[in-house]
This record gives structure tokens, C-alpha cells and sequence, in this order.
């Protein structure tokens, strides 16, 4: 981005979420329908401080909380899912990064601070999907730094990044691999877009797929020591698992006032009042109300739980309490759409109904990570006793 802040960070911005949710809901059906990305809501996101809402405030950011971040990013989606999730891996990465702090993040505020850096980022890769910690992209040592070579999928928000968080699989001293992680400016040379997104949820995300391919990346680009990118994750995850829930309840919660007010003035003419007054409809908007309201409730007490003790306590507990919320609440926030379109009926279908395009956007929150199915098994475990990860068997 080639835009800079108007003014010093603001410290409300679920307030500026709600200002700028209006303005980006009054383009999403178009940008959805042509799968364009919205580059103009991108450049009101840095205009207006809200992409630096969480670089630390001693370094000209607005120092936001995960609770406001949340709020935030929840209101954003209201208007625009696609914006909202397309900022979300800025607006998280850089609270995780800063967790773990050195020369790239310092570099990361500035940059986004002083010149409107948007940060995207690729862990995603064909064959890899969500195992995120077993990246193919190889990282192979040159003077100065590496050469990465690899695909990477769905890199969401891509057209509009100036920075992008990649990982990477170099060799360690034993041979084996181990993941790094680079936050590098966008490259003239060495990434290429090998297909542009084109999906049936979450269109205008422009999440493409790349080819790395001999992307020289500077030494000092490298996030935090080399192997520090499973900690980072393990010590910040709740910045992305809470972030990332935060997007879809706020997919079901502008379906459900969606479908709330337009019930209350619709007639059909076999009622002699509005459809409001059916008890279908009511059942059915209580039941939204109802799982809405388990899907918050799980949301912001995970926000507002002790990070600090629960890591240093139980790293791998914390990780998996986070990763069960994430799946929870985008469960029930798919549930909600669901029921917002049969309280809708068959108008929730047609393209000028924005219910469904909720309806494709929520079901991405059932597909990125953390996977439902390793958060399950892994859960069940820990519960049990049983050990999570096998344990190593040793030869001879
Ligand atoms: C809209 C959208 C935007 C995204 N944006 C980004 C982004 O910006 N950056 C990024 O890095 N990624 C992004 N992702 C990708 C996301 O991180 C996941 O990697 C991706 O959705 C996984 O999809 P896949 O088809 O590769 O599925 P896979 O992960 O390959 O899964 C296929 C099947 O195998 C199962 N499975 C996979 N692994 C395991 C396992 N270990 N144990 C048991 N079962 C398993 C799954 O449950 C599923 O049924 C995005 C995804 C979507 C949908």
C-alpha cells in the first residue's frame, strides 16, 4: 500500500469497525460477485489506523488488547467477512510477532506505522494444507541468507501485501527439518501467482496460490531465532485461533440481524400479519439467538483468560483450549447461518440476498485452521491422559 495513516493510531476501533463496516457493506455484494479484491476497503484500513491497531503503542501503533481486536474484527465482518478475514492474518500476525520481538518485528511496526504496510501470510501449502508445521518450502543456506523454493496456497490477502509472513523448512544440525519463519517485503523477483482465487466462499479475499521459486531472503528477515516459528505459534496462538472465531461470529451475528429485520416488516398473502408473528420464525430466531450466544460466551471467556499462566503451566492444554474454541464457535456460527436462511426461505438464495453470500463465508471458518479433526483427537487425548504425540521409540 502506498497510503499512510491521516492521523496518530485511534484507541477505539471497534467504533472505527463500525463506522467502516457500513461503508465496506455497501460494496461487498459487488466484490463478491466479481471476486475482485477490495483494495479501497484496504486502503481506508491503514487511512484510518485500524492496520496498526495492534504494533505496540511505545512503537506508534494503538497497543489494542485481543479482546478489542476481536470486537473489532467481529464488527468488520458484519460488513465485509471477505475484508475482515483478509486483514485478519495483519492484524493477529503482528501481535504474535511481537511476542516474540527482535529486529523483523521492530522493522514490521515501522513499516506499517510510517509507510501503510499491509502484512499477508503463506503457511498453507498444496499437499501440506492445514499441517502448517511441516512445511515442503525448502530453505537452503546462501551467503547472506536463503533461497526458498515451494508453492504456497491460499495466501489471502495477497494483492494488497507489502509484507509477507512465510514458512519455510530449513535442515537443522542434526538434518532434520525444522520450520522457519520470514517476514520479507514483497519481492520483485522469485513469487509468482500461479492461480488467482477464485471460490465459492470468502470471494473477494484474493487468496491466490504462489510459486517460490529461488526467492532470495535476507538472514536478517527471519523471524526470531531460527526454530523460534512452533513458539511463537505455541505462545500466541490465541491471538489467531481467537481472532480468526471472532470473524465467523461475526458472519452469524449480521445474518441473524439480517433476518431479523426483515421479518419484521415482510407480509406473505395467506397472513394477516407479518411473518414475524409465525412461530417457526420465532422458534427458529430464538434458536439463533440461543447458539449466538454460546458461540460469544465461548469466544470471550477464551479472550479473556490467563494467557501468561496458562502457557507457562500447560503450553500444549492452552494450545488445545484455543483450538477447541475456534472449532466451537464456527460450528455454531455456521449453524446460525443455516438457520438464518431457512427463516429466510428461498429468497436467502437468490445472489441479491446477502444472505447467501454469509452462507458461503461462514463455511470457510469450518475449513481453516486449526483442523477439527486434529483439534479432536488431540483434545480427547489430553483429556484422557493418553499422550498426545507419539511417544519415541527408542532402538537397541
Ligand atoms: C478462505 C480461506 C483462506 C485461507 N487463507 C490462508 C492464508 O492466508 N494462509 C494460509 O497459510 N492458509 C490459508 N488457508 C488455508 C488453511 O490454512 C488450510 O490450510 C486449508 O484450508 C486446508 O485445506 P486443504 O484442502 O489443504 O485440507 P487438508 O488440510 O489437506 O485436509 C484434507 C482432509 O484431511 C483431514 N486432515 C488433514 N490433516 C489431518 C491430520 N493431521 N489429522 C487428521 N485429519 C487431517 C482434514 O480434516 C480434511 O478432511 C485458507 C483457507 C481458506 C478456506
Amino acid at each position: 500500500m502506498t497510503v499512510t495513516q491521516d492521523a496518530p493510531a485511534r484507541t477505539d476501533f471497534v467504533a472505527l469497525a463500525e463506522e467502516l463496516a457500513e461503508r465496506f457493506g455497501g460494496r461487498a455484494a459487488e466484490h463478491d460477485a466479481a471476486g475482485s479484491f477490495p483494495h479501497e476497503n484496504v486502503a481506508e484500513l491503514v487511512s484510518s489506523g485500524y492496520t496498526a491497531m495492534t504494533v505496540p503503542r511505545e512503537h506508534g501503533g494503538g497497543g489494542a488488547e485481543l479482546e478489542e481486536l476481536c470486537r473489532a474484527q467481529e464488527t468488520l465482518a458484519t460488513g465485509c467477512a471477505s475484508t475482515a478475514f483478509a486483514v485478519n492474518m495483519h492484524v493477529h500476525g503482528i501481535a504474535m510477532i511481537a511476542g516474540i520481538g527482535g529486529p523483523a518485528a521492530e522493522r514490521a511496526y515501522r513499516a506499517i506505522v510510517d509507510d501503510g504496510a499491509v502484512i499477508a501470510g503463506g503457511f498453507s501449502e498444496p499437499g501440506v494444507g492445514g499441517n502448517w508445521w511441516h512445511p515442503t518450502t525448502k530453505a537452503e543456506p546462501v551467503e547472506g541468507g536463503y533461497l526458498l523454493n515451494g508453492r504456497k496456497g491460499f495466501f489471502t490477502g495477497f494483492p494488497a501485501a507489502d509484507l509477507l509472513f512465510l514458512s519455510a523448512a530449513r535442515t537443522d544440525d542434526r538434518g532434520l527439518p525444522e520450520p522457519v519463519g520470514f517476514l520479507v517485503p514483497k519481492p520483485e523477483r522469485g513469487v509468482s501467482v500461479t492461480a488467482e482465487w477464485d471460490a465459492a466462499g470468502m470471494r473477494a479475499t484474493g487468496s491466490h496460490s504462489l510459486l517460490l521459486d529461488d526467492l532470495f531472503v535476507a538472514d536478517a528477515h527471519m523471524v526470531g531465532q531460527p526454530g523460534a516459528l512452533p513458539l511463537m505459534f505455541m505462545q500466541g496462538v490465541h491471538w489467531a485461533w481467537c481472532s480468526f472465531a471472532s470473524v465467523f461470529l461475526g458472519i452469524a451475528r449480521g445474518a441473524l440481524e439480517t433476518v431479523v429485520r426483515e421479518q419484521r416488516g415482510r407480509t406473505l398473502h395467506v397472513l394477516d400479519r407479518t411473518v414475524a408473528h409465525l412461530p417457526g420464525v420465532q422458534f427458529r430466531v430464538a434458536e439463533m439467538r440461543t447458539r449466538l450466544a454460546a458461540a460469544e460466551a465461548h469466544l470471550y471467556q477464551s479472550v479473556r483468560a490467563d494467557h501468561d499462566r496458562a502457557i507457562a503451566e500447560d503450553p500444549l492444554g492452552h494450545y488445545i483450549e484455543m483450538s477447541v474454541m475456534k472449532n466451537s464457535v464456527c460450528r455454531l456460527a455456521h449453524e446460525v447461518v443455516s438457520l438464518a436462511m431457512q427463516v429466510q426461505g428461498g429468497s436467502a438464495l437468490m445472489s441479491a440476498h446477502p444472505l447467501q453470500r454469509a452462507y458461503r463465508d461462514v463455511v470457510a471458518g469450518l475449513l481453516v485452521p486449526p483442523n477439527s479433526d486434529v483439534t479432536a483427537e488431540w483434545a480427547g487425548k489430553h483429556a484422557l491422559g493418553v499422550p498426545v504425540f507419539a511417544e519415541p521409540r527408542w532402538e537397541g
